[in-house]
């Protein structure tokens, strides 16, 4: 699932790609993934992209009119922006009907699973895919609204987020570490590869109780959290399964991790000859080092 990471490069890639352009038309072939209104007005049909969001792993393609699209990736979600000239093959096609098989004239048809088609002016084009379909597009006719109604639900950007603020959210919890930092209310963009190589950074059992988290221990985590995220947007994220940007390119974050995906593997700390162990914390498969990361 991506994190606030691959969230963050699929922003960076959008905002190369489509700010500037305007949508010409918009094609809906499975129209349950829209919450909220879902004409092609409200999808930003005839309207200039002009930013790219995001909060935490929500992103928002927002107009020059102001109206707004968030989408959520989920587990599976991609957009993905084509070149003009390679963009919306297959026409008229019914998308169920395509199954990934190419037209009679050889041309590929739309691939399955996309959902929602976006082409712009100059012929390039955008499409959403959602095989699992835990993701989807909410639309607002402003981008207040988006803010007041969804993002308010969601705690501080853990790119942002105060050293304060994050002591205090954590102080008002009794739930383990792993937990409480997985919690999108809490700090919004961290999910289980993080939070683990987070943990590991700072030497924290998962189980650690978050209220034990002192000041200057919220600091420190700040701190990891901010050059964890940003030393992972700078390789592309984590390319585990299919993850890659809207403009198809995978990230290299994916051979840096210390403990997630390493179960059964030696400690990576050169002084540490450990054996990476793994359980299930708050109903995920977490990894952690034994010595390294002392139960609490
Ligand atoms: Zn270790």
């Amino acid at each position: 699932m991506p994190e606030l990471p691959e969230v963050e490069c699929v922003r960076r890639s959008l905002e190369r790609l489509i700010v500037g352009r305007r949508v010409e038309s918009v094609r809906v072939t499975r129209r349950d993934v829209i919450r909220g209104e879902s004409s092609a007005t409200a999808l930003l049909q005839h309207d200039g992209i002009d930013r790219v969001l995001r909060h935490g792993k929500q992103l928002a393609l927002v107009s020059g009119t102001g109206r707004c699209v968030c989408v959520h990736l989920g587990m599976s979600g991609q957009l993905c922006v084509l070149p003009a000239g390679d963009a919306y093959r297959g026409g008229p096609a019914p998308i169920e009907r395509t199954n990934g098989r190419t037209s009679s004239n050889g041309r590929p048809l739309i691939p399955p699973h996309t959902h929602v088609i976006w082409r712009f002016e100059d012929g390039s084009a955008m499409r959403f895919t959602d095989p699992r379909r835990f993701g989807g597009l909410w639309t607002f006719a402003q981008l207040d609204a988006l803010a007041g109604r969804r993002w308010s639900a969601l705690g501080p950007d853990a790119l942002t987020i105060t050293p304060s603020d994050l002591y205090h959210r954590l102080s008002a919890t009794r739930r383990p570490l792993k937990a409480a930092l997985l919690d999108q209310a809490l700090v919004a963009g961290l999910g289980n590869i993080y939070v683990d190589e987070l943990l590991f950074g700072a030497g924290l059992h998962p189980l650690t109780p978050a209220g034990k988290v002192d000041r200057a221990l919220a600091g420190s985590l700040v701190g990891r959290m901010r050059t964890l995220l940003t030393r992972a947007i700078e390789r592309g994220g984590s390319s585990l399964r299919d993850y890659v940007d809207a403009d198809n390119q995978r990230g290299s974050q994916q051979d840096r991790h210390r403990v997630y995906g390493r179960s059964g593997l030696q400690c990576s700390r050169r002084a540490c000859s450990a054996t990476i162990c793994s359980d299930q914390i708050a109903g995920r498969t977490t990894a952690w080092c034994p010595s390294c990361q002392p139960e609490p």
